[in-house]
Formats: structure tokens, C-alpha cells, sequence
């Protein structure tokens, strides 16, 4: 059964010059390098549902699942054109309740407002072909506050987003990519068929679909480094024992 690797992106834009942290960027040049370099790989770019039914039916070879956290504007407006012309599908995690606003969970602590798609943009984001996951109602820290809130954070943002866009919502993105073993019970109740973590690795078909490694696609590093990341499984140790770190807390 072949591995899975799964891309974390925030942002796909030029970054500011006075953004400080500008890892979180790719810009649009390096963005399409990394598509163009797949494609001549052989590798393509799927959602989240796509690439995880075919890892259970075993014709996952050559996919690369593309996810893009929190609902970004440029995540439309830059990523999605790209992604179309190379044919790549895409996963974005919206968080429901910041839907047409901005990240108000870390503007602070990054010094920057960056818009978030509105609904509008949503429903182009899927009439492009590309898939939307939950990232949460309010991107708290779900293992800070009380059960209840959790439960209702996690639930809620799949019905309001559900009953927003008309399309399903099965799969689940950790705010911060924090869990514990509470919150992953609470999102195997609310639903959810799969969750992405940060933690770093490729994705293996006897992995709990509920803790999914990613590979965080970091616009400070270089296209070799992108190209390791994705091709060679050589962070899987490193996954393994973080999980078993954080579950055992
Ligand atoms: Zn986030």
C-alpha cells in the first residue's frame, strides 16, 4: 500500500516585506515550479476525499493530497487558477464562523490581517473543482477550553458550512494542528470522516484517518527541499514518535 503525502500551504501570494513570518508564504512562482515539478514526476495533485478513498481502494500511487488551512482569499484567488491548469484538486479548511472576515485567531501574534474567502468565494472555490474541509467555528485552541465549547466548535462548523454551501463536509483540520484524545473523540462524534494534524510525515493506509500527518510546505525553503519532503518518506519516524508523545500526555 503506497504513502500518502499531504501539503499543508497557508498562504499562495507574494509575501509582504514586513510579514514576519514569511514561511507561511509561497509565492505564486514557487507554487506552480512545485506543480509543474510534480506533473513531470508523474505526481498529482488531489482533495483530501479523493486521496483518501483511493488509499483504501489502493490506486493512491502518483497522489499527492494539496490542503490549505483557515479559507484564505488568495487561497482563490492565487492557488485555485494554478491548481485548475494543472488539473490538481485541492482541500481548503474554512473556519465557519470567520467566513468574509479575516484571521482574527492570530492577527496579533502575526502583525498582519490577511482576508478570508466569503461565501461568495466559497462557492467558486468549489465550482473550481476543488473540496472544502472544517477548520473549526472560531479557531480556538479546542484542548484550552471547556468540553462543551469544543464539542459545540466542532459540530457546528460542519452544519453551518454544510448548510452554507449545500455540499458535504467529512473532513477536519486542527486549529493550530493541536489535538488531544478528547478532541479527536469529539471529532469522530461530530462526523468526520478524516482530521489533518501538522505533525510531520506521509500518511499510511493503517494510519488513524483522524490523525493524519502533513508536510508543511514552508516559502522560506527551497524547491529540493519541497521535492525531499514529498518524494521520500524520511520524516515518517519523527511522526510516530510525536504522536504517541502527544496522545500520551
Ligand atoms: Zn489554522
Amino acid at each position: 500500500m503506497s504513502a500518502l503525502p499531504i501539503l499543508c500551504y497557508h498562504n499562495v501570494a507574494v509575501v509582504p516585506k514586513d510579514a514576519p513570518f514569511k514561511l507561511l508564504y509561497v509565492s505564486p512562482d514557487s507554487f506552480e515550479r512545485q506543480l509543474w515539478t510534480l506533473r513531470r514526476l508523474g505526481l498529482r495533485g488531489v482533495s483530501t476525499s479523493e486521496g483518501i478513498a483511493r488509499q483504501s481502494n489502493g490506486t493512491s500511487r502518483g497522489c499527492v493530497v494539496f490542503t490549505f488551512d483557515d479559507g484564505y482569499a488568495d487561497t482563490l484567488m492565487m492557488a485555485a487558477p494554478l491548481l485548475k491548469r494543472y488539473g490538481f484538486g485541492a482541500t481548503c479548511y474554512v473556519v465557519s464562523g470567520a467566513v468574509g472576515t479575516y484571521n482574527q485567531w492570530d492577527a496579533e501574534y502575526l502583525r498582519e490581517s490577511k482576508p478570508l474567502m466569503g461565501r461568495d468565494q466559497l462557492d467558486q472555490w468549489l465550482a473550481a473543482g476543488m473540496e472544502v474541509g472544517s477548520h473549526s467555528l472560531s479557531h480556538l485552541r479546542l484542548h484550552e477550553v471547556p468540553q462543551d465549547v469544543a464539542r459545540y466548535e466542532i459540530a457546528e462548523s460542519r452544519t453551518a458550512l454544510r448548510n452554507m454551501l449545500g455540499v458535504p463536509i467529512e473532513h477536519f483540520a486542527y486549529p493550530y494542528g493541536h489535538f488531544t484524545a478528547d478532541i479527536v473523540e469529539l471529532v469522530r462524534q461530530a462526523g468526520y470522516s478524516s482530521a489533518m494534524t501538522v505533525l510531520p510525515g506521509v500518511a499510511r493506509a493503517s494510519d488513524d484517518r483522524l490523525l493524519l500527518p502533513r508536510i508543511f510546505v514552508n516559502g522560506e525553503r527551497g524547491l529540493w527541499k519541497f521535492l525531499l519532503q514529498v518524494a521520500t518518506p524520511y520524516e515518517r519516524l519523527r511522526w510516530r514518535q510525536r504522536v504517541s508523545h502527544v496522545l500520551a500526555k
